[in-house]
């Protein structure tokens, strides 16, 4: 039997980098395996963005009904759209010992810690709100009413940050991804993990 895997929460004002790290940690070449849950949402796609990659784009009317057959794991309205966690995928995962990322809010992040208390929440903060604006706008995806309604955000969601087992400041890109890498690398080495993957290893051992 393999270990099951672990759920982390990732949460950060818009534009933290929080997309960017975890597409960083997929893409890193690592022993174990990790993927990230595709939210369901209805706000309007980005350019370059994929439907059933970046996210599952419905309408508002899908999404309640999605709402009503309890399809979600966790919803939340997010700077007036909706967005929303499939529960079927994530269990799959995890069961299969694949280690999940969600890229939620802090709501959704209330939500799922109550349901799975075992979940890990990581919260990723910017090295200063000067530098949060910058990234919002180098990120060239959103209108300046968009950028500004996030900002307005940042601090409300930025005020949860001590509801997270783990803080990691998005400075240098490579420092942060490799905290990220290393937080997951020793969840996987806890010694009730380790020796359910070794079990026949220790078995052997104390015979
Ligand atoms: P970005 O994080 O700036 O790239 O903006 P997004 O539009 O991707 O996400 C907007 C907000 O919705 C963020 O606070 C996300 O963490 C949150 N969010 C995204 N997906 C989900 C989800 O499935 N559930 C919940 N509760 N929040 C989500
Ligand atoms: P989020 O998913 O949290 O909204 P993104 O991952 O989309 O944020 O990052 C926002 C912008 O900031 C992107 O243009 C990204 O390339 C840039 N960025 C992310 N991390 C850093 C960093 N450490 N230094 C400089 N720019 C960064
Ligand atoms: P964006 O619109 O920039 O892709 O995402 C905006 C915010 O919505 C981000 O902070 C992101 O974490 C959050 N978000 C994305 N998907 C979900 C989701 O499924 N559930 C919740 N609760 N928040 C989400």
């Amino acid at each position: 039997m393999s270990q099951v895997g672990t759920l982390y929460i990732v949460s950060a004002p818009s534009g933290a980098g929080k997309s960017s790290l975890i597409n960083a940690l997929l893409a890193e070449k690592k022993d174990w395996q990790a993927q990230v849950s595709i939210s369901h949402t209805t706000r309007q796609a980005r350019v370059g963005e994929v439907d059933g990659e970046h996210y599952y784009f419905v309408s508002t009317e899908n999404f309640k009904k999605l709402i009503a057959e309890n399809a979600f794991f966790e919803w939340a309205e997010v700077f007036g759209n909706y967005y929303g966690t499939s529960r079927i995928a994530i269990e799959e995962a995890l069961a299969k010992g694949v280690d999940v990322l969600l890229d939620i809010d802090w709501q959704g992040a209330r939500q799922v810690r109550n349901m799975m208390p075992d979940a890990k929440g990581i919260f990723i903060l910017p090295p200063s709100r000067t530098e949060l604006e910058a990234r919002l706008n180098k990120r060239g995806q959103d209108s300046k009413e968009i950028i500004t309604k996030r900002m307005n955000q940042a601090q409300a969601e930025m005020s949860h940050y001590d509801e997270y087992d783990y803080l990691i400041i998005n400075d240098d890109f490579d420092s942060a991804s490799k905290e990220l890498s290393a937080i997951m690398k020793a969840r996987r080495n806890e010694q009730a993990k380790q020796a359910i993957k070794y079990q026949t290893t220790i078995k052997e051992l104390l015979a």
